[in-house]
């Protein structure tokens, strides 16, 4: 894998220590992480696990009940929120209907008393960078959804502040024109440099855009890596489920070789995966395999350790993938993916066909929770 950072990439945000109470409700749980500068930074997890939270202090919204959060090494609490280096933009973007685009992006810099030349030189420049250059003089009503949202990027880019927060920043436009808008966005994060931190419920969203993502439950980072990382290497059930299409299979787990058995059911044959984790004879562990690395055939393969055999349930057709669920003999679910090329196509599996699963010792995970 890629390093995700340089070793001489500086910390732009630190959070030392942040927890954030509401009455007796813990949103943030004792927070210790770096977002570095140049970042795209992604926080991912489900409603409710503190993202907002997050965002609105490094914002100034909200204040950490304990703990300390710097900006390029300087405590934040007491600069207040538009003193900060800071800017967030809203998902409903918050434009003024009756400016134009021109006035929308230029507004901050006027109220800032920046010099006339000065501020035609910025707005020109966010103009360009966002391609609105064509829609200066119409008002937000005579532009597409699309061409709204760049606005609004290219308002809070305006002040070049270090830190950009944006909050589900593509929720509002459809499908096909998500997919582009991130691209266009990594591209801008990219030209500026600017570190961009996404707040996201969308698991493809934040692996598509993001160098590094943070999953978060219950006001904590479970795991902060690489997309590539995340979901190669996952650090728990947690990460491993949320994040892509996975099996889980629960066992006993017994040292062998460089590796561990996994026994994880009554006569089926027993599981082998290698792993940097110490595990103790004897204890609970969970592998966790993705459906891509699973082969499936209908003879039984001579030469892996991990073949199972099974019955085809549900079988999910993608176009250049197909998605099988298998049902091993006491019931768990298997899901295997195989990608359509012309030649399997032709001797694809169906429901109800007996199967034999297999994959390498290194394809799986072994987790301890
Ligand atoms: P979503 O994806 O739904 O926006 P989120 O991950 O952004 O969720 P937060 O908005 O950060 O979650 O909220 C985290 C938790 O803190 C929630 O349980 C929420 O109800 C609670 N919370 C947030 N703000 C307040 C507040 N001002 N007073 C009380 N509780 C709050």
């Amino acid at each position: 894998f890629e390093p995700w950072n340089d070793p001489n990439e500086k910390p732009l945000i630190q959070f030392r220590g942040v927890t954030k109470r509401f009455g007796d409700f813990t949103a943030i749980d004792n927070q210790t992480f770096d977002i570095f500068e140049r970042e795209f930074f992604a926080l991912l997890g489900p409603s409710g696990c503190g993202k907002t939270t997050m965002m609105r202090m490094l914002a100034g919204f909200e204040t950490p009940t304990e703990g300390t959060i710097l900006l390029a090494g300087q405590d934040i609490a007491p600069i207040p929120p538009n003193k900060r280096a800071v800017n967030m933009m809203f998902q409903s973007y918050a434009l003024f209907p009756h400016l134009s685009v021109w006035d929308n992006i230029a507004f901050g810099l006027k109220r800032d008393g920046m010099a006339r030349d000065a501020i035609g030189d910025r707005v020109a420049e966010m103009l360009k960078l966002t391609r609105l250059e064509k829609f200066a003089r119409r008002k937000p009503h005579q532009i597409s959804g699309g061409q709204r949202q760049r606005v609004a990027l290219a308002r809070s880019l305006a002040k070049a502040p270090k830190l950009l927060l944006l909050d589900e920043p593509l929720g509002a436009l459809d499908a096909k024109l998500r997919q582009d808008t991130q691209f266009e966005l990594m591209d801008i994060q990219e030209k500026t440099g600017t570190t961009f931190v996404i707040v996201t419920h969308d698991q493809e969203e934040a692996m598509t855009v993001a160098s590094r993502v943070a999953v978060m439950d219950h006001g904590q980072i479970i795991q902060a890596d690489t997309p590539a990382r995340i979901y190669e290497t996952p650090n728990s059930v947690y990460v491993a489920d949320f994040i892509g299409d996975v099996t889980i299979i629960e066992g006993t787990a017994t040292r062998d070789g460089a590796g561990y058995r996994i026994d994880f059911a009554e006569g089926q044959p027993a599981l082998y995966a290698e792993t940097d984790i110490a595990l103790t004879d004897g204890q609970r562990a969970y592998l966790a395999i993705r459906p891509e690395k699973v082969s499936i055939t209908a003879e039984k393969p001579e030469d892996k350790r991990n073949a199972l055999r099974g019955k085809i349930l549900d079988i999910a057709y993608l176009g250049n993938l197909s998605t099988y669920h298998v049902e091993l003999p006491k019931g768990q679910i298997v899901r295997a993916q195989t990608a359509n090329t012309r030649r399997l196509s032709r001797r694809s599996f169906t429901w109800e066909d007996e199967v034999w699963l297999s994959w390498t010792d290194t394809a799986a995970v072994l987790l301890e929770r």
